[in-house]
């Protein structure tokens, strides 16, 4: 029997006695370490801790710093949560009748008056020290796994053309474009149309909806082809920590230098219900790991790379969602973990957004990565409605809805609707940019850029100087950069 839900109800008094706990059992570890003992104390610390926490025995506990939640109960095993998937009333993504236990944690962190250490990033899991003792064990301190500093970041050349332009404090415009199933070359040529001069940079999701889709590489790779700068978004739902490595070094070798970590939407929400998910790192650990390949070279083994890819590294954030008090020290994890950019899920609602911004400058957050809001465009109340059950996080205000549901023209209020979000959003100090999901609207995109002013006299993905001289040729950053500037 599991007394799991009585360390979320008192988490002072069992912070208070775990920490006493772990105090008398490191002094005594190295006598019992390797002994005898060894097996019979690990089977009572994991039997104890089975009954009051619901643990897992990963082998390396962060209990104290998770309000004495043990985050391996996520379905997503994540270690720096919670997920953008968090429902309305604090249910999980994946289980919707259980409590997501990141708003647990950041609860237990609340009451203990420790909530800044929400942001701290913990180490990803390794299977190896599944089942051992982490009281006789401990973990060392990881290897600096991210990171250049922001500062750093700042001295090196821009990665990508969509950096240079940020850096220069452009107003950045990207679109998420959903790859198709199957590449007949022209229908691919046609729908890339629609992004064409209208965007700095494209998105292309990987598995979006936990769907199979054609690969977030191989849809970069083809908009290299075509002249746009892609956004590649990686998710680690379905790669282990070596395929996700692997897969970092592949795009970037083809010339992608944006990327995109996410964790990924559960396994359940898609069209292979029953395949089986990975989530071996989390969208924090997966920062790092970019991070540590583009900044230092070096994989997560401590091979050393003959050459340290320039990637851009960047990371997704639900600023509506739940425990909304808790997001903005989960993007502060972010930025610590490596993003430099940032592109958020749906702001429908600009005063909530606005709250949320306003507690990112009072960290300070906009000054070390560059903000990119979301946005979409409504075509009808039901599609409105649509994404409001669908899109955890996406809050649509029920004023937008009424709008769309009594107009007569509801693509053209749609339209107006988005407009005027963006003149909202853009007089927003410390928003960099904005992100459009424009779900089966792209042909949409040229007039909404147009009538709304996004670019503002200036080409798509232009960025000129900002590029060094010695990336201009040869690349496939310098090919689209040219494209896009033409
Ligand atoms: S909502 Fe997301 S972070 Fe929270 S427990 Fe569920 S899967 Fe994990």
């Amino acid at each position: 029997m599991s007394l799991a839900f009585l360390p979320p109800k008192f988490p002072r008094f069992f912070a208070a006695v775990y920490g006493l706990v772990e105090r008398i059992v490191r002094r005594l570890g190295p006598a019992i370490r390797g002994s005898h003992l060894e097996r019979p104390f690990t089977a009572v610390e994991r039997w104890t801790k089975a009954v009051l926490f619901d643990c897992r025995m990963c082998g390396d506990c962060v209990l104290p710093a998770t309000g004495m939640v043990c985050p391996m109960r996520c379905p997503k095993g994540m270690r720096n949560g919670p997920c953008g998937g968090v429902r309305t009333d604090g249910g999980c993504e994946v289980a919707p009748s259980r409590r997501c236990v990141w708003t647990e944690a950041w609860h237990g962190l609340k009451v203990q008056e420790r909530s800044r250490e929400f942001a701290v990033v913990h180490p990803a899991r390794r299977h190896d020290w599944q089942g051992r003792s982490a009281w006789l064990h401990t973990t060392p301190p990881e290897e600096d796994a991210a990171t250049s500093s922001p500062a750093e970041a700042v001295l090196r050349d821009p990665a990508s053309p969509l950096e240079g332009l940020l850096r220069r404090g452009v107003f950045a415009v990207t679109a998420e474009m959903t790859p198709p199933d199957v590449i007949v070359r022209d229908e691919f040529r046609q729908r890339l149309a629609h992004y064409r001069g209208c965007v700095d940079a494209v998105n292309v999701p990987d598995g979006p909806g936990a769907n199979c889709h054609l690969s977030s590489l191989a849809a970069a790779a083809l908009l290299i082809g075509e002249g746009l700068q892609p956004v590649m978004q990686l998710c680690c739902r379905d790669r282990n920590v070596i395929a996700l490595q692997a897969d970092i070094l592949g795009a970037a070798a083809l010339g992608v230098r944006n990327l995109l970590c996410l964790t990924g939407d559960g396994i359940g929400q898609g069209d292979h219900a029953w395949a089986r998910p990975v989530f071996e790192l989390d969208s924090a650990t997966l920062l790092q790991t970019a991070t540590m390949i583009s900044a230092q070279g070096r994989l997560r083994s401590g091979r050393v790379l003959a050459e340290a890819p320039p990637l851009f590294v960047g990371a997704t954030i639900s600023p509506l969602a739940e425990p909304l008090e808790a997001r903005a020290l989960n993007l502060a994890r972010k930025v610590a973990a490596g993003a430099r950019f940032v592109q958020t899920q749906y702001c429908f609602d600009v005063p909530r957004f606005e709250a949320f911004m306003r507690e990112v400058r009072d960290l300070g957050l906009h000054e070390r990565c560059h903000i990119l809001v979301g946005l979409g465009f409504l075509s009808s109340a039901r599609a409105a409605a649509w994404i409001q059950r669908h899109v955890a996080g996406a809050n649509i205000p029920d004023s937008l809805i009424r709008r769309l549901e009594h107009s007569s023209d509801p693509a053209k209020t749609g339209m107006d609707i988005c407009l005027e979000l963006l003149d909202q959003v853009r007089a927003i100090p410390g928003v960099a940019g904005v992100h459009l999901m424009m779900h089966r609207q792209a042909h949409r995109l040229s007039e909404l850029v147009e009538r709304s002013g996004l670019l503002a006299g200036r080409q798509a993905g232009a960025w000129g100087e900002a590029m060094p001289a010695r990336r201009k040729a040869g690349t496939g950053v310098a090919r689209s950069a040219q494209c896009s500037d033409s």
